[in-house]
């Protein structure tokens, strides 16, 4: 099948070819005749697969071939739900809009209220925004969505992950008529929230799921290093970073503190690098994003709000320095490579710390990963045994569990709040680095 078979409107076929893709992706192909017959659609696809242009031409196409039911509101509202997608997602829609008289504006937290006012009371064909700010503006009736036609939630998931809940039931409400399409992107629909939110919102939705957003992505290779400590993990970065193939890279890190810490690490190993988090202000976060994207850097390090909405070709490496936490995040994370048909590599370091999440992460994958070790490098560590609590094993056996002498230990760790593995309790010697003493401080991965 081809975009021409699909009998989209010739101003969209012209500003399609500016992108010179001629065949559908996947999610493409089974989405866009749902969408353009008007139907709802609940659909479920993996990152990167091509889901924004699925939602993005049968939107536009309807602007073009249908009668507004209203002027002045926006005919079409995509929520999104990090500025990061927002902005991605309003880059292809400014494309496909080129030369036509349709409008746009996008609405994000973070920056001017006042001037989106302004765009806003320019009355707008399409909104593209995040689903807290656009509240905002509803409830100061700086728009109204009473006219509006078309309402798509890309990545509908993760907004119910980041709070966001009300904030969609209140846009579903403010455009709640009986000729609104909704268009219900998700990474995951076998989830409660997601369920439930998607029961309100959708009226006998097509379901349309291209693969698992769990499964594999074909482009991206999996590798994974089990890891003794902090020291481990950086001497193996160090190692794959000089011996790939890079073009760029981008490092995930846990915590926010890490990023600068590695983000100059990198650096003095010769390889030009900028560290992103939420400490940033919003315009050193923007900057950072865009010198990226023009590839005037090569290594980002970023906790996870780089996981979702950077699309970038270049980007042929992705490391977890630490394993991500909701097991979901790892696909988002890993999904940055392997894009737009290029091939890329994830590489993920397990350490002791990491080695529950990183089974939390097998388990929402349905695989197992085989782990891989470069020579120098080989770790101690083997893993950790399964959790088990005292009270499951003795429900197992049907009797009350007795606390054991190092239950006592575990509980007083529970009461602090704090989880602390202790490595030798698990019986492996850490790895050590050669002729480097170690600060007792650096020992410490979080
Ligand atoms: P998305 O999943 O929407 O973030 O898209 C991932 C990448 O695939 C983006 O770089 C898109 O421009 C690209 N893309 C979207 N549709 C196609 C297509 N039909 N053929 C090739 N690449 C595409």
């Amino acid at each position: 099948m081809l975009f021409k078979d699909f009998g989209l409107d010739t101003r969209l076929m012209r500003s399609l070819e500016h992108f010179g893709y001629d065949t559908p992706t996947q999610i493409q192909e089974c989405a866009i005749p749902e969408a353009i017959a008007g139907r709802d659609l609940l659909a479920s696809s993996k990152t990167g697969s091509g889901k924004t242009f699925a939602y993005l031409l049968p939107a536009i196409n309807r602007v073009y071939q249908r009668k507004a039911l209203s002027r002045r509101d926006p005919r079409v509202v995509v929520l999104v739900p990090t500025r990061e997608l927002a902005k991605q997602v309003y880059g292809q829609l400014r494309t496909l809009l080129a030369g036509s008289r349709l409008t746009s504006a996008l609405i994000l937290g973070g920056e001017n209220f006042n001037d989106q006012h302004k765009a806003l009371q320019k009355d707008p064909h399409f909104v593209v925004g995040t689903p807290g700010r656009l509240t905002d503006h509803l409830e100061k009736r700086h728009l109204y969505l009473e006219g509006t036609e078309l309402l798509i939630l890309d990545e509908a998931d993760r907004m119910l992950d980041l709070g966001f809940a009300d904030s969609m039931r209140a846009i579903n409400n403010a455009a709640s008529h009986r000729q609104r399409q909704t268009l219900f992107f998700s990474a995951t629909l076998d989830n409660t929230d997601v369920s439930v939110i998607a029961e309100e919102l959708l009226r006998e939705p097509s379901r349309v799921a291209v693969g698992h957003g769990t499964d594999q992505h074909q482009d991206i290779s999996q590798h994974v290093f089990l890891c003794d400590h902090l020291d481990h993990k950086e001497a193996l970065l160090k190692h794959l970073v000089s011996n790939a193939e890079l073009k760029q890279g981008i490092v995930f890190t846990a915590t926010k503190q890490d990023t600068v810490r590695l983000s100059e690490l990198v650096t003095s190993w010769g390889y030009t690098s900028e560290a992103l988090s939420g400490d940033l202000s919003q315009s050193a976060r923007n900057s950072v994003m865009e010198n990226f994207s023009r590839g005037k850097f090569q290594i980002l390090v970023s906790t996870d709000i780089a996981s979702r909405g950077l699309d970038i070709a270049a980007v042929s490496h992705v490391f977890n320095f630490d394993v991500p936490n909701p097991a979901e995040e790892f696909v988002h994370r890993t999904g940055r490579t392997g894009r737009a048909g290029f091939k890329g590599d994830a590489y993920t370091f397990v350490g002791p710390k990491d080695w529950y999440n990183f089974k939390a992460v097998e388990e929402f994958l349905k695989i197992q990963f085989t782990t891989e070790q470069v020579e120098g490098l080989e770790p101690s560590f083997k893993g950790l045994k399964a959790k088990k609590t005292g009270a499951k094993a003795a429900n197992r056996k049907g009797q009350k569990a007795k606390p054991k002498k190092a239950d006592n230990r575990q509980a007083k760790r529970k009461s602090s709040k704090t989880v602390v593995h202790d490595n030798r309790q698990d019986g492996f010697e850490p790895f050590k680095l050669p002729k480097k003493k170690l600060n007792p401080a650096d020992n410490d991965e979080s």
